[in-house]
């Protein structure tokens, strides 16, 4: 069988963004990846037991990365909820242990799901170079994580 590819719910229309909302996609690439029954949705946030809606979340005092090795914090204004966005992100990763998956299109700029930027912890919106936390645990594990703009790439890598 073809390999299958890990991708955001929200990018195929799952109303589980924070805010009860999708960020719903229609490339062509992901079109003809659910075509051809390629697509394993998945939302670390949701399967780490958060619901929805929820409070918006950012990353302080580092990335991704920082969070998995316990030297940062997923905050919402209130509360530390690294605990939920580390076990999604372990959700994430074994269901791609478990399929055999070795790519991911997750959404941009999520403190879970960001592959390139996230929101710096300061709840300005203000942007940040970093990727997020379930991105960061698969990049560990060799998966390669790519973004809503970057479907082409994404296919070329599902193609190897
Ligand atoms: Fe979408 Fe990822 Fe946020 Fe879930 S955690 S709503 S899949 S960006």
């Amino acid at each position: 069988a073809a390999s299958k590819i890990l991708v955001s719910a929200c990018l195929i229309g799952q109303k589980v963004r924070y805010d009860g909302a999708a960020n719903e996609s229609a490339h062509p690439v992901l079109l003809r990846w659910l075509e051809a029954e390629r697509v394993v949705p998945f939302c670390p946030e949701c399967a780490g037991g958060l619901p929805v809606p929820r409070p918006p979340a950012e990353i302080v005092g580092g990335v991704g990365m920082d969070v998995v090795l316990g030297h940062a914090a997923v905050r919402t204004r209130n509360a530390d909820v690294s605990e939920y966005f580390l076990k999604g992100a372990q959700a994430a990763l074994a269901r791609c242990e478990e399929l055999g998956i070795r790519v991911a299109l997750l959404k941009a700029r999520s403190p879970s799901c960001g592959s390139t930027q996230i929101y710096d912890g300061s709840f300005s919106r203000t942007l940040k170079e970093g990727e997020g936390v379930t991105t960061a645990l698969l990049r560990q594990h060799g998966i390669e994580v790519f973004s809503e703009d970057e479907f082409e790439l994404a296919d070329q890598a599902l193609g190897r």
